[in-house]
């Protein structure tokens, strides 16, 4: 099938998006490869800490006046929002794969989750209601006002350049706060575009500002007074020992949402073809590049014949997934985002046979259809008789390596997957309802899966994690971010 139009088509310098001006910045340019031509498409500043403050002024100026804009009025800029994301949907999905290299229908998936935030965000009226109690005590009544708080920073991660920041953007605004964005610098042209069109959709100068940057802009949003709150999305380190303490330290309430390693247990009595079909989005889609993407399976019994022929019936699968350019809509994979992404995965690869694991699929060894430079793809790669505990089987990779381990029973597949110090998104794939409610039950995982191998949480349910996966109390999106995004001012009065 004929490549897709490519819609960034010039290399441009991104400029920041400051109380309503494209505004130049002074810090050093990067270039943005596009990972499957290894062109550079744009290029982007990292910047400096006094662009950093001007955008949290302008919004710290801005939030008085949106704060008194009402609820309804601010819904309409949503509604308005989300008519225009409908409009670019195409666009939007495209500059995604450009940036990223994910398949084209992931990032169709992507332009799609992150509008369902937009729209649950559109109910704020309701939503953002509080509660009455008449006569707490004789002639005195007490309620409750969800109030916004101020500006908030949304820090993003590389791997969803559109959907994340709108995890938490639309319910930042639509409860009267302002936002100052900090984009991953590896993917920024999506929020780029995703500024315009809520510069398009009317929001005031101030309410919606974009920094592009790294550490610098990140260290200033931790130390900033202004700044009440950060919801950041990346990786455990970072998350761990930046992002939550640095919070901790300067008094703001946080979400910290971080990496994982998902361990998806193989009942023998699932429904095989389904389930192993449900294995290769979950492993494989988007390069395994998510933090929900299936990392171990757990094939569970003593029954080599079931172990084997679902290792092979795996493989053969794996092995004919088009690997190419996402824009071509015949590719199932792209490649990572970029060459030391793919050399991590290489890494791994070697510490996977010097662990002694069957490398049974080596994505070493494969073909990038359309003559597309192969500096950043690898393919499906399969491990087969891991130790969960090595390397390999415990840590994450985020590229397309699937690990296959055995468990004697259920009880020791659940051991196996809590031992693990991520919790992010575990799944079961069994017919059996017993063994179903057992897992769900005993695993200790933010989000659980039966048979659904992407356990992502739809925009009106709260998506976080546990363990190392997740640093914080509530999580983005639906009721969990509205919380987060306002204080619950509570009211006693009574009249004489
Ligand atoms: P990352 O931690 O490298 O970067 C995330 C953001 O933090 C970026 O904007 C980056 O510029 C900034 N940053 C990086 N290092 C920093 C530092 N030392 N100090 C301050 N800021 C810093 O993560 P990534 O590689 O962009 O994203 C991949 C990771 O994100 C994976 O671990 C993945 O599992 C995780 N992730 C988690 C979720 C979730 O919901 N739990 C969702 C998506 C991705």
């Amino acid at each position: 099938m004929a490549l897709l139009e490519e819609p960034i088509k010039e290399v441009k310098v991104l400029k920041n998006y400051i109380n309503g001006e494209w505004v130049e910045s002074k810090g050093e340019i990067i270039d943005v490869v596009n990972p499957a031509t290894m062109k550079t498409i744009s290029k982007v500043p990292i910047s400096t800490r006094e662009e950093l403050d001007q955008a949290v002024k302008a919004a710290q100026d801005a939030y008085y006046d949106w704060r008194r804009t009402t609820p309804l009025a601010r819904t309409r800029m949503l509604f308005r929002l989300k008519e225009l994301l409908e409009e670019n949907f195409e666009k939007a999905s495209r500059i995604q794969t450009q940036e990223h290299g994910k398949c084209i229908d992931e990032s169709r998936g992507e332009s799609r989750r992150g509008i369902e935030n937009v729209e649950v965000a559109c109910g704020i009226p309701t939503l953002m209601q509080g509660y009455v109690s008449e006569d707490v005590a004789h002639g005195i009544d007490e309620y409750c006002i969800p109030t916004p708080l101020g500006v908030f920073g949304v820090i993003g991660p590389f791997n969803f350049p559109w959907m994340i920041p709108l995890w938490s953007i639309p319910y930042a605004v639509a409860t009267g706060n302002t936002v100052v964005l900090k984009p991953s610098s590896e993917v920024p042209n999506s929020q780029q575009f995703l500024a315009e069109l809520a510069e398009e959709a009317g929001f005031p100068p101030g309410v919606w500002n974009v920094v592009h940057g790294g550490r610098t802009v990140v260290g200033g949003m931790l130390e900033h007074p202004d700044i009440q709150g950060i919801t950041f999305v990346g990786s455990t380190p970072v998350a761990k020992d930046v992002i939550y303490p640095g919070c901790g330290k300067s008094g703001k309430r946080v979400i910290a949402q971080a990496g994982a390693k998902n361990f998806m247990t193989i009942m023998p009595d699932c429904a095989v073809d389904q389930t192993i079909a449900g294995m290769m989005t979950s492993f494989f889609g988007n390069a395994g590049q998510r933090c929900l993407a299936a990392a171990n399976a757990v094939v569970v019994g003593e029954d080599d014949d079931f172990y084997n022929e679902f290792v092979a019936k795996v493989v053969a699968m794996a092995k004919n997934i088009k690997v190419g350019y996402g824009l071509d809509e015949s590719i199932q994979m792209g490649p990572l985002r970029d060459k030391a992404k793919k050399q991590n995965v290489l890494n791994y690869i070697d510490i996977g046979l010097k662990e002694g694991a069957d490398l049974v699929l080596d994505g070493r060894d494969f073909t990038v259809l359309g003559g597309y430079p192969d500096d950043c793809f690898v393919g499906p790669t399969v491990f087969s008789n891991v130790d969960p505990k090595s390397r390999v089987g415990s840590e994450e990779i985020f590229g397309p390596v699937m690990s296959i381990m055995r468990a004697k029973d259920l009880d020791e597949a659940i051991k196996i997957t809590n031992e693990n110090p991520f919790g992010n998104g575990h799944s079961i794939f069994t017919q059996n309802g017993a063994h179903a409610r057992y897992y769900q039950y005993n695993v200790v995982s933010g989000n659980v899966g039966i048979n659904i191998g992407i356990t992502a949480a739809m925009a009106f349910f709260p998506f976080g994690g546990l363990k190392d996966s997740f640093f914080g109390v509530l999580h983005t999106q639906g009721k969990d971010a509205i919380r987060f995004f306002t204080d619950t001012k509570v009211v006693i009065q009574r009249w004489f």
